[in-house]
């Protein structure tokens, strides 16, 4: 620290709120109509949330989620309307609203495909991620909240949805996934997800380039107005980063991944957990900005009690380990941080940038996959 001020780590907790997906009893991928279940936001979440106001940040203050709400296609296929999750269970929502939490926008871009008989991520039809998926996910959410933060499901972003959320008045997307791509080559899987290029993207929080969504704009590019707040991720340890790389060359023809991981507070690897939440809090010292955490998981994640205890265990280390080093820890919500960030912003660069070198990790994972891929043809 060079100045004055005591160092930072905000904690920004973030829940994707959507149906519960088939390992926690929800419908197959491949079923197209049928009844979904949400017990883990009719159930799970209001217990959690009850949890949420005994544990307090260095301000006294409750811990605060910002809960993703589906707002998209599939939903409107199902409900009649994209944004049916929000009116369905508004009273959820208001009560959560007013203990302090946020609901944000979270769209999937699942489209339905009777050559595969399954949902799948589209990824290329350009004119149907922006007409026929975003834009009505978008004002029918703004028709019960207008909403300006979103995250993408499976973290999945390209030029076209960047440019399209940045077009609908979005003013943060907390999408990005420092330095990490997962992907698949040559041949397409059935349902395309967990299928992201993040390589080029940033520990910090930036403004997209036009061009390349991935990194902010340099040296005369154009700039969305849109801020990117990446999450930061783990290089993994030499052991794990060698089976990877064994993996990678073993399926090369099928899938690549990136030596990274996305570190959230429920990740079963709780070794990985702990060296992780220390980084960030050493991070935090050197400093002189807020140092930002984010982490999410999924509503349906909160059924399992094992879960819900390892997100409480998994915090209270963070706010111990953040004690002893002297670095306060303060709770906020997406658009809290985002609004910070902005204040501080200039143009195009965050002053959030952290020093030269320390991000050279991120920005020297190559770039494979995503742009490797076919064109989809699909019926
Ligand atoms: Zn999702």
């Amino acid at each position: 620290m060079t100045n004055s001020m005591a160092s930072e780590i905000w904690v920004l907790n973030m829940c994707d709120t959507e149906p519960d997906r088939e390992i926690f009893g929800g419908m197959p991928m491949t079923q197209r109509t049928g009844k979904q279940t949400w017990r883990g936001v009719t159930d799970a979440l209001p217990r959690f949330i009850d949890r949420c106001d005994s544990i307090r940040d260095d301000c006294g203050l409750p811990l605060k989620m910002t809960l993703f709400i589906r707002s998209d296609l599939q939903i409107s296929e199902f409900y009649g309307r994209p944004g049916w999750a929000l009116y369905a269970f508004g009273e959820l929502w208001d009560t959560f609203m007013k203990r302090g939490h946020e609901i944000a926008w979270h769209p999937h871009l699942w489209r339905w495909s009777d050559k595969r008989r399954s949902w799948y991520q589209e990824m290329f039809d350009e004119k149907w991620i922006r007409e026929e998926c975003l834009k009505p996910g978008y004002e029918d959410f703004c028709g019960y909240l207008p909403v300006r933060i979103s995250r993408m499901g499976w973290c999945y972003h390209n030029n076209c949805s960047m440019q399209q959320i940045n077009q609908l008045g979005i003013m943060a997307d907390f999408s990005g996934l420092a330095g990490m791509v997962s992907g698949i080559r040559n041949e397409l899987p059935m349902h395309n997800y967990s299928m992201y290029d993040w390589s080029l993207t940033p520990s910090y929080p930036y403004r997209p380039s036009v061009a390349d969504y991935r990194k902010s704009a340099r040296n005369g590019e154009k700039a969305l107005s849109v801020l990117e707040v990446p999450a930061a991720t783990l290089r993994l340890p030499v052991v794990r980063r060698i089976k990877r790389i064994i993996k990678n060359v073993l399926y090369q023809q099928r899938f690549y991944q990136s030596p990274r991981m996305l570190i959230n507070m429920h990740c079963s690897h709780q070794q990985l957990v702990l060296a992780f939440l220390k980084q960030q809090v050493q991070r935090a010292k050197q400093e002189e900005m807020p140092v930002i955490y984010s982490w999410y998981l999924h509503a349906d994640d909160l059924l399992s009690e094992n879960t819900e205890k390892a997100v409480l265990r998994n915090i209270k280390y963070l706010q111990n380990m953040a004690k002893k080093e002297g670095v306060n820890l303060i709770f906020k919500t997406a658009s809290q941080v985002a609004e910070h960030i902005l204040r501080f912003t200039g143009q195009t660069e965050s002053p959030y940038q952290i020093k030269p070198g320390a991000d050279s990790e991120a920005r020297q994972t190559p770039i494979r996959v995503c742009r490797e891929l076919p064109a989809v043809i699909d019926g």
